[in-house]
């Protein structure tokens, strides 16, 4: 019977399959990491006619693909709306109007089948693997040569026609105690010589993700700050740590530390944590939440303060029975709450009256259940961060940088990010098309 190999075996075996990867002296194009993008624009290349390397430092391509959608990948979504990015005019150019059919033309082509769910798509395997695999599958078939283990620390220009060189990368020193990343260093000493050289090329694809990239400053390039954003909130002290664990549906208001009204709301499940909330609802609140903003969870969204007086209090004598709300909420959060109602809690924010009395009390916590931010936390986890490459640097319909035409970006390095419900990842694949096609037809050119 055969065993699955052990985690130190498959990672020998991906070394040796990383390290016996020949990567030509020049080509065409050269996408600087292999994962969402990055994949999809060496694909877009190589089917328009260019030779390409993808050079990832991962010992897999395409591994940030395998964690999506918690192992399950929601690859797109049918309402792509740009108003759920932070730079709608940019991402409206750059995707045009038909962004969806493309994005479903190109997986359709690839052999991937999906299902709906609400408004978004899955692969209708439920496995992320699927979409990695059929991406892996295109690119090999395309002929892109697929360069795990290869960290690229440095990108420049040669002032030849034609020519962008790649920089070098890591060189294996067993002495060293340095930070070199592992794969790179190791994948390096299985090789002859004992180091890597990374190939020219006319062309430079930029999919490192949300990464920073610093030698991107000396070729003058302009990287806003990166914050990590999509990731739980941290919220001031409250009695409601005690729900840790809790789940619940709510409709998440957030108001501005400078504004007596909400500016965002949306609905969904919401994870009660002892530091704050979690939960998707709530990473998409992160992009939007800062520390002294206030947060209210509708925990009835579809009932009324009238509706639920009937259930509370219905002659309104100012006070209710133990578990009036067990049968609308969660009986731990509901018992709570009711402890809350009549010791009078709440938070001081201005416009918000105090109830008088238990039951206006218990109503109103049930229809606002109020949080201080502190700002975002568990931000390792983050799966997305704000900021990367200045969008204005780039030409929208090619993503070309306007001032190295043989430099492009896509994905996560650039600027550019959305909500939860694969809008994130419908711009990886999108912007991986567009710039691997131009990157192409310069190369060619
Ligand atoms: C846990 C998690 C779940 C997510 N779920 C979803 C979801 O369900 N739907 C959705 O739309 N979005 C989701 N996202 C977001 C989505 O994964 C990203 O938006 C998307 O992967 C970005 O694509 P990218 O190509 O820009 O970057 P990545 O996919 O991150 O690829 C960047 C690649 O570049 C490589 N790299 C970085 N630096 C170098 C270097 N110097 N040299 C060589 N290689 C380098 C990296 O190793 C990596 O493989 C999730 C993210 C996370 C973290």
């Amino acid at each position: 019977m055969s065993r699955k190999p052990s985690r130190a075996a498959r990672r020998a075996q991906l070394l040796t399959a990383a390290a016996r990867v020949e990567t030509p002296g020049d080509c065409d194009v050269a996408v600087i990491g292999g994962g969402a993008s990055g994949l999809v624009a060496a694909i877009a290349a190589a089917e328009a006619g260019a030779t390409v390397v993808v050079l990832e430092q991962d010992l897999e391509c395409g591994r940030t693909i395998l964690a999506t959608g918690n192992g399950r990948c929601n690859f797109s979504n049918v309402n792509l709306d740009p108003r759920r990015f932070n730079d709608p005019a940019f991402v409206e150019t750059v995707c045009g109007p038909r962004w969806l059919d493309d994005i479903l033309a190109f997986f359709r082509e690839s052999g991937l089948r999906w299902s709906l769910e609400d408004e978004r798509l899955y692969p209708s395997s439920r496995q992320a693997a699927s979409v990695r695999n059929v991406l892996l599958a295109r690119a090999r078939r395309a002929g892109v040569v697929l360069a795990p283990a290869r960290e690229v620390e440095e990108v420049s220009w040669i002032r030849r026609e034609w020519l962008g060189q790649l920089g070098h990368a890591a060189h294996y020193d067993p002495d060293s105690s340095t930070t070199q990343p592992a794969g790179m260093a190791e994948v390096a000493h299985h090789m002859p010589g004992g180091g890597l050289t990374l190939p020219g090329a006319r062309a430079v694809v930029i999919a490192t993700g949300g990464t920073a990239f610093p030698f991107l400053g000396n070729l003058g390039l302009r990287t806003n700050r990166r914050v990590p954003v999509l990731c739980p909130i941290a919220c001031e002290p409250s009695p409601l740590a005690r729900l840790d664990g809790r789940r619940a549906h709510a409709c998440v208001r957030l108001t501005k530390a400078d504004s007596l009204f909400p500016s965002w709301q949306e609905r969904g499940e919401v994870l009660f944590r002892d530091y704050g909330l979690s939960g998707i609802v709530t990473f998409d609140l992160s992009r939007r939440a800062e520390r002294g903003d206030l947060v209210e969870l509708d925990l009835a969204p579809d009932l009324n303060a009238a509706q639920l007086r009937q259930l509370v209090d219905p002659w309104a004598r100012g006070g209710f029975e133990p578990g009036c709300l067990d049968g609308v909420l969660d009986p731990a959060i509901a018992s709570l709450l009711e402890e809350l109602a009549r010791d009078g809690w709440h938070v001081d924010w201005p416009e918000r009256s105090v109830p008088t009395d238990d039951s206006s009390a218990l109503i109103a916590l049930a229809k606002g259940l109020p949080l201080v931010v502190q700002g975002p936390t568990d931000t390792e986890h983050a799966q997305v961060t704000r900021g990367g490459l200045a969008t204005d640097q780039f030409d929208p319909e090619t993503l070309a940088s306007r001032e190295h035409p043989w430099l492009y970006a896509c994905g996560e390095a650039l600027d550019v990010d959305a909500d939860c419900g694969g809008f994130n990842l419908s711009w990886a694949w999108k912007s991986g098309l567009v710039a691997g096609a131009a990157a192409a037809r310069w190369a060619l050119s």
